[in-house]
């Protein structure tokens, strides 16, 4: 009888085995979403030079001094408009003032910009309608990003703002931490590919879509080696070819008690070594874990839900390890039940559920039918609902569970956060 663990322990017992795939300088836009391997440090001062925030004119702000909409200050315009790309001619003499663009450098002697809404031109002079401080609209040098500063730190997630920093930095590679490659293979005699017709004792393979779909959004690279039958020759092949090509190998179906379940038995006689079988939880109870070398291979039990909740479950949270992020699961919320769930108390339940923010707080529902076939069960979550083992019996409507969210708040209110 192999003994059958919690999910806690298996999660525990799956990032164990998380280590770094190494580190690569990737094209800088490719680097979204990865980690940071080094910490990025500026060589420049960012604005290199003092520069007009405004369209307007560049004066003294002495001389703009009792400027007000019944009053104007009238200055002389001095020399040609400073175009952004353009250096200044001249410096700014008391009482001149010198068209300027947004961008363009501050010319010497100016201490301010005056917008263009707050003056008119009349001859060669200029009216200025509004006293200007010191500083007004001008961004000095090195007031965003100083040379040598660190900007960025080693482990830092790449979001889109720091594409833009680190292309103002000039990082057109950027370090970061490798994501795995990951393969699928489909298991089951049953199984057809997506443009077969159906008939009776056939089933499409969705599987291999629903975990490239999961891994697409992480952005991960995987290869779908298709669909193999129930035989452990033709296993082995494909696995073979998947572990050497990949660092994580994830199949679908075949790891129950079934008399045609060969996939841990093929496994183990290529020499992967079971880190575990079986965990405590509905759906996905036979999923199956091992190594090989420095390979990680995951049988996942066959129906569709299982296989999408054991992803979310166990698989992405190694993926993100192995990435080197600090955010494993997916984001969680406190919500409460709006109905009573059925809940066997001697296993942890991961219900799909629909997410409604009332007045008094978040609720959750059931998508429907929960059996593990339900894939559209799946398709109508806002997130898995985690009813665990320590939870006596059925769970009652109005009682608090933890809610991982599958799907970024839109419709899922930020106030249930
Ligand atoms: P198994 O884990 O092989 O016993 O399969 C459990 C259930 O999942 C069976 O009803 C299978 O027909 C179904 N199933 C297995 N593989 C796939 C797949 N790739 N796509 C859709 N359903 C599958
Ligand atoms: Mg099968």
């Amino acid at each position: 009888m192999v003994k059958m663990i919690a999910v806690k322990e298996a999660q525990n017992k799956i990032l164990n085995m998380g280590k770094m795939v190494g580190t690569a300088k990737v094209p800088i836009l490719d680097s979204l979403g990865l980690v940071l391997a080094e910490d990025i440090m500026s060589d420049d001062d960012i604005p290199v030079y003092d520069n007009s925030a405004m369209d307007g004119f560049a004066v003294r702000a002495e001389d703009t001094k009792g400027a007000e909409q019944s009053h104007p200050v009238r200055l002389n315009i001095m020399g040609k408009d400073i175009a952004a790309g353009k250096m200044p001619e001249q410096d700014i003499e008391q009482g001149c003032c010198v068209p300027i663009m947004t961008g363009a450098p501050i010319p010497g002697n100016c201490t301010a910009v005056v917008m263009k809404e707050d003056t008119k031109i009349t001859d060669s002079k200029t009216l200025i309608y509004k006293q200007c401080e010191k500083g007004e609209n001008i961004r000095y040098r090195g007031e965003d990003i100083k040379k040598g500063d660190k900007v960025l730190k080693k482990g830092k997630k790449i979001y889109p703002a720091d594409i833009g920093v680190l292309a103002s930095l000039g990082k057109d590679l950027v370090p970061a931490y490798k994501p795995p490659v990951v393969g699928i293979i489909s298991t089951g005699d049953e199984v057809v590919s997506i443009d077969s017709k159906l008939e009776a004792g056939r089933v499409r393979d969705s599987n291999s879509y629903s975990l490239a779909a999961q891994l697409k959004e992480m952005g991960i690279t995987y290869f779908r080696y298709g669909i193999v039958k129930d035989r452990k020759r033709f296993m082995e092949e494909k696995i073979r070819e998947g572990l050497s090509q990949c660092n994580i190998l994830l199949l679908s179906g075949g790891v129950s008690v079934g008399d045609y379940d060969y996939v841990k038995d093929t496994l183990l006689g290529l020499g992967a070594e079971l880190v575990f079988w079986k965990v405590n939880q509905k759906p996905g109870k036979p999923l199956l874990f091992l190594t090989y070398g420095d390979r990680l291979v995951f049988g996942l039990p066959g129906n569709p839900v299982s296989v999408m909740v054991c992803f979310e479950m166990y698989v992405r949270p190694l993926i993100k390890k192995i990435m080197g992020d600090s955010e494993l699961f997916r984001p969680t919320i406190r919500a409460r039940a709006a109905h009573d769930f059925k809940h066997k108390g001697d296993r942890t339940n991961f219900a799909r559920v629909i997410l409604a923010q009332k007045e008094d707080g978040c609720y959750f529902s059931s998508t429907g039918m929960q059996g593990s076939g339900i894939l559209t069960s799946m398709a109508k979550a806002d997130g898995i609902a985690v009813f665990d083992e320590t939870e006596a019996g059925n769970i009652k409507k109005g009682r608090e569970a933890e809610v991982y969210l599958l799907k970024t708040p839109g419709r899922i209110q930020c106030s249930c956060r």
